[in-house]
C-alpha cells in the first residue's frame, strides 16, 4: 500500500517536471557568434537550427556568423 502510494506520488512529480519543461520550449534562445570580429548576438530559436551552423551576417564586417549556443531562458 506505501508502495503504491509513493509510485503515485513519483508520477505526479514527474508529469509536472515534464509540463514544465514544454512550456519552456517556447523561449528558447540561440546564440550567433562572428568568427571574424567576435561579435555575438542573441535570436530566437528556430526549428531546424544546430551548433555550427552558419546563418546570418555579421553588422560589424559583415562575415558569416556560426551558432555557438542554444538554450532555453
Ligand atoms: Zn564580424
Amino acid at each position: 500500500m506505501f508502495i503504491f502510494f509513493l509510485a503515485l506520488l513519483l508520477y505526479m512529480l514527474l508529469s509536472n517536471y515534464f509540463k514544465k519543461r514544454e512550456d519552456t520550449s517556447s523561449t528558447t534562445k540561440e546564440l550567433l557568434v562572428c568568427p571574424n570580429c567576435n561579435y555575438s548576438v542573441e535570436v530566437d530559436f528556430e526549428p531546424g537550427d544546430f551548433i555550427g551552423l552558419i546563418k546570418g551576417q555579421c553588422p560589424r564586417c559583415s562575415s558569416k556568423m556560426r551558432i555557438k549556443g542554444i538554450y532555453s531562458v
